[in-house]
């Protein structure tokens, strides 16, 4: 189990012992994206309290294997101030977060074309290279929240794996069911019931993407609904899920479970 409030000796909460913040940038700028009307942010502020979240995020050898996973990818990711609506994570390169030769539309519902009076839906042709991304997050709109998934550090790593797939140039819109929406939310919203799970004491598992309710019944069944979308994340990340995995054996919540993963060498 993996304790949040016992940190690392290399980490001093300040700067990742690796370098890993060559790659992920926290920027407050309050000129450009401060909140209308609020004296009580500053940029300065902000920048502590994101970093305060990815410190306790790294505490956990679940949030540690993401972020490293992140670095590696050497694409730059930038955490910034999120002044209206949900948090969200966008890719830089549309072209580059998308696989390569596979046609997508944004995961967003902002993707449009115009030609003319008529608005389309736009497609874009990925080209697997692996994207920059821009993750919009406000640590202070989640103080107090302790639904399944809500916390503050649970929100901020669900946006830091929708970072992975943009990359790793993996990202993927493709609608799902059971209110999922896409197939990168079943993954970012796996990963972080995983890294929640590991937590001492375990937190609840968040259930869908409407909303922040917590799965009932069964963490297998939930978990079989999701198996492709699982085998393919496990198949082109696999050294990141062996991490994961290692992270998790005491965890009552196991996506990468032999019966899941079946004949897949890690
Ligand atoms: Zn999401």
């Amino acid at each position: 189990m993996a304790d949040v409030q016992q940190a690392p000796a290399a980490f001093d909460g300040l700067s990742f012992p690796d370098g890993q913040d060559d790659v992920i940038l926290v920027w407050g700028d309050s000129s450009v994206f401060g909140p209308k009307g609020r004296t009580d942010w500053s940029q300065t502020n902000y920048e502590n309290a994101v970093v305060q979240v990815l410190s306790n995020i790294y505490r956990s050898q679940v949030g540690k294997a993401l972020i490293d996973h992140l670095a590696r990818q050497d694409r730059l990711v930038m955490i910034m101030p999120c002044t209206t609506g949900d948090p969200r994570t966008t890719a830089m390169d549309i072209h580059a977060a998308f696989p390569a030769g596979v046609r997508e539309r944004l995961c967003t519902s902002t993707g449009y074309r115009h030609v003319g009076a008529r608005r389309l839906l736009a497609r874009y042709t990925g080209t697997g290279r692996g994207s920059p991304a821009a993750i919009l997050f406000t640590p202070g709109a989640y103080v107090g929240k302790t639904s399944a998934g809500e916390r503050q550090d649970e929100v901020l790593l669900h946006e830091l794996v929708h970072a992975i797939r943009i990359t790793t140039g993996t990202q993927t819109c493709r609608p799902w069911g059971h209110q999922m929406h896409s197939v990168d939310e079943v993954i970012a919203i796996t990963l972080t019931n995983l890294y929640s799970s590991t937590l001492n004491p375990p937190r609840p598992l968040r259930k869908d993407h409407t909303g922040y309710s917590a799965v009932q019944g069964s963490p297998e069944d939930w978990i079989d609904h999701m198996k492709p979308a699982l085998q393919e994340f496990a198949r082109r990340n696999q050294l990141l899920v062996y991490h994961l995995q290692r992270a998790s054996l005491q965890s009552g919540f196991q996506p990468f479970r032999g019966s899941i993963l079946g004949s897949m060498q890690l």
